[in-house]
């Protein structure tokens, strides 16, 4: 396991390259758009010289890292040599099971193919490839450079010693994998998801405020985040499609989205990203305040 493709150089993307970049490894990172690969690059470039400026990491690490980089356009180019290629492109069924239907035909036969995919079934990607034993899924948590987990996901027809091997990597990449099995939301969404959707719930029935409700979480269960702001970070349209995806994967009524978290993606309020979720974001991120009359 010398060389490492990573397709999609959004914010998952660009820290998978720069966290396999800064192990040794030598990475090409595909994204179909060049302005996506020039900002992640940049993005990289800041997070190391951050590291070199903690003390955490030497220039020449820094150095080498981005070295070790290379950027395409072109999928064929950017996977011929790989033996483990990582697809963190846009979450969408679509996009996704073209992707491995090309990477069926255009990697070499020994590559793994893998996705970090939040909740689209690995078993059902793996589907549209002719090498279904050799496709997993490495499920990494934002930001990839610093979070420790990584949710190593065992699909129906995943060969255990693909997962040996991606377990054996994520160590040396000085993370902590973890197995679980392919069932929507794996494990973490499956935890978070719902404790997100009973914080929402909660407020929509006029049980506590925004603030009310993130300080019991922080405070009481030594949560570094309250579940209605971290909605806001994760983005309200990402809840709700996961949510979905649990809703409709077990047809159990417990994971139905609550209608509030419906009403504000309908009406664009995202959370960070829109600048308006639980929070208005608009003084910045640090002086966040509860967002006024989202409950009308
Ligand atoms: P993003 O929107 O930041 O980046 C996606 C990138 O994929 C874009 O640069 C886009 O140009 C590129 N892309 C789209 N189609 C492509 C194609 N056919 N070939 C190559 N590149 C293509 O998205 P993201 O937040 O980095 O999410 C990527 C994946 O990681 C998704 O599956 C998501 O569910 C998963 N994920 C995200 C997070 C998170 O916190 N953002 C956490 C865990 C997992």
């Amino acid at each position: 396991m010398k060389n490492i493709s990573v397709i999609g150089s959004g914010t998952m993307g660009n820290g998978i390259a720069h966290t396999f970049a800064q192990n040794g490894y030598a990475v090409a990172l595909i994204d179909i758009n060049p302005e996506a690969l020039a900002r992640a690059l940049a993005t990289i470039a800041k997070n190391l010289d951050r590291m070199v400026s903690k003390g955490s990491i030497s220039e020449e690490i820094k150095v080498q890292t981005l070295a070790n980089i290379t950027t395409y356009t072109s999928l064929a180019e950017g996977v011929k040599t790989a033996d483990l290629i990582i697809e963190a492109a846009t979450e969408n069924p679509t996009i996704k099971k073209k992707i491995f239907e090309d990477l069926s035909a255009l990697a070499a036969p020994h590559a793994i193919l893998a996705t970090n995919t939040s909740s689209i079934s690995i078993t059902e990607i793996a589907a549209v490839t002719s090498r279904p034993a050799l496709v997993i899924g490495m499920h990494f948590m934002n930001p990839v450079p610093i979070m420790k987990l990584v949710e190593v996901i065992k699909g129906y027809q995943t060969s255990q010693a693909v997962c040996d091997t991606i377990m054996e990597m994520s160590i040396k990449i000085g993370k902590t994998p973890t197995l679980v099995n392919d069932y929507p939301g794996f494990i973490a969404n499956r935890i978070l998801m719902p404790m997100i959707n009973e914080a929402i719930y909660s407020l929509f029935e006029g049980i506590a405020g925004v603030a009310e409700i993130d300080t019991v979480m922080k405070l009481g269960m030594s949560h570094p985040m309250g579940p209605l702001q971290l909605a806001d970070f994760i983005g309200l349209d990402v809840c709700l499609a996961i949510l979905n995806v649990l809703h409709d994967g077990f047809g159990n009524p417990k994971y139905a989205p609550c209608p509030l978290l419906v009403k504000m993606v309908t009406a664009g309020d995202l959370g960070v990203k829109s600048g308006k979720g639980f929070y208005d974001y608009a003084a910045g991120m640090k002086d966040a305040k509860v967002a006024a009359n989202f409950l009308k």
